[in-house]
């Protein structure tokens, strides 16, 4: 699991990349079928993952901070530039980890593997 999603690799099969850009995702694994994306808004957790990630860190950020250089004027826009830097780069391994629990728990397969009929 944390290979896949630090690698941002297919869940299901481990080959090959599920990213085409930064954040978007190739709508199938070019090696075994998978379709990524079921429903629009199936990522939208993951930007809440990411949004809740960098709560903590920008909090752990404000208190490494206020305990060196104690409150400071201009310590909320140290901590909103932060919060713009962190965010975004915990997005696509959210994205990524989003991607692996779906297909874990079963909301992301192959096209093929439900519409075919019960043999
Ligand atoms: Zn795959």
């Amino acid at each position: 699991m944390l290979r896949t999603t630090l690698q941002g690799r297919c869940p299901a099969c481990g080959q090959a990349s599920v990213f085409a850009g930064a954040y978007r995702l190739k709508a199938t694994c070019p090696s075994c079928g998978v379709r990524f994306e079921r429903d629009p808004g199936h990522f939208l957790g993951a930007l809440a993952v990411a949004y809740g990630l960098g709560v903590l860190a920008v909090a752990a950020l404000a208190l490494v901070l206020v305990l060196r250089f104690g409150l400071f004027a201009g310590l909320e826009w140290v901590l909103i530039a932060g919060a713009a830097v962190i965010v975004p780069l915990l997005y696509r391994p959210a994205k990524a980890w989003w991607l692996w629990w779906t297909w874990a728990a079963g909301f992301v397969y192959r096209d093929d593997d439900r519409l075919s009929p019960p043999s």
